[in-house]
């Protein structure tokens, strides 16, 4: 017998599922039977992943959003909610991983990682807990990075951006787990996608991905799939009681 992950029909919202992990992630909420809002600033790249959802029987849109503009939340919220019903699971994953020097990020370069990461993820909250606190019910998974916990040479504002979302996170539980809503922070570490390819191509990650494996407790590298798995648990009715947690989904690679 299989327990299904809602006793009723559930509506997502997933940022960046475009590519990599909020892909992964888009394709398995559908798979367990979710309909799924594909955001992505790339709006081509959410039409492919809306399109691979419907194809394999699933119910997806796609949404061209740029997470950093509060009108285009408003209005993708709304496309959502009047297309495939109130949205009541909400992940925040887009994200900009750039590489620079501390004393040479610019203020502007500052502001678009937090503008992405922090308050992309801060006002998408705020546009969609009102629908939550309206269902009584709602799931919230913030994709943070391994490098909130242990720093990262040549990110300072990168890693000041996913701690960020750490507090984020652990605040709201506080505040809406009284509503039915939780909410959970999944900080990643070395997951194969185009954005970690990026860095191996820019230099980034010493002699490539590979050389990482034998330092990785399981001995492989992080696949898009293990984060879905990790937050489709996060997403079920039977997560109820797991609140303001951060769940690294890492390999080992950082352990508590
Ligand atoms: P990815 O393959 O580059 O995917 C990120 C997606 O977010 C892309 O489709 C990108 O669109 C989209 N995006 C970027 N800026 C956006 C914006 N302003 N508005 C809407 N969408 C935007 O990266 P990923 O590795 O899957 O990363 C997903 C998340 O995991 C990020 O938050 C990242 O920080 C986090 N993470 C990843 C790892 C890892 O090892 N891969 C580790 C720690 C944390 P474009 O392609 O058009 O730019």
């Amino acid at each position: 017998m299989t327990v299904s992950a809602w006793t009723q029909p559930r509506v997502a919202i997933v940022t960046g599922g475009g590519s990599g992990i909020g892909e992964a992630i888009s394709r398995r909420l559908a798979a367990d039977g979710a309909a799924v809002a594909v955001f992505d600033l790339n709006g081509q790249s959410a039409a492919e992943t809306a399109a691979t959802i419907e194809d394999a029987g699933g119910t997806a849109i796609a949404v061209a959003c740029d997470v950093a503009d509060r009108g285009a939340i408003d209005a993708g919220v709304a496309e959502t909610s009047d297309k495939l019903g109130s949205p009541t699971i909400l992940i925040n994953n887009a994200g900009i991983t750039p590489f620079e020097r501390f004393l040479e990020i610019s203020r502007e370069s500052f502001d678009q990682v937090m503008a992405v990461n922090l308050r992309g993820t801060f006002e998408f909250c705020q546009v969609v807990i009102p629908h939550m606190i309206e269902e009584g019910w709602g799931r919230i998974v913030n994709i943070s990075s391994s490098s909130a916990q242990t720093g990262s040479f040549g990110q300072t504002h990168y890693s000041a951006s996913k701690a960020a979302v750490i507090g984020l996170t652990k605040s709201l539980a506080q505040e809406f787990g009284r509503k039915g809503i939780t909410v959970n922070a999944i900080p990643p570490s070395f997951i194969e996608t185009p954005s970690l390819h990026r860095a191996a191509d820019g230099g980034q990650l010493g002699d490539g991905i590979d050389q990482h494996i034998p330092t990785t407790p399981v001995r492989r590298v992080g696949q898009p799939d293990d984060i879905a798995a990790a937050c489709a648990y996060l997403c079920r009715d039977d997560a109820s009681y797991v609140t303001g947690q951060t769940l690294g989904v890492n390999g080992g690679r950082v352990i508590g």
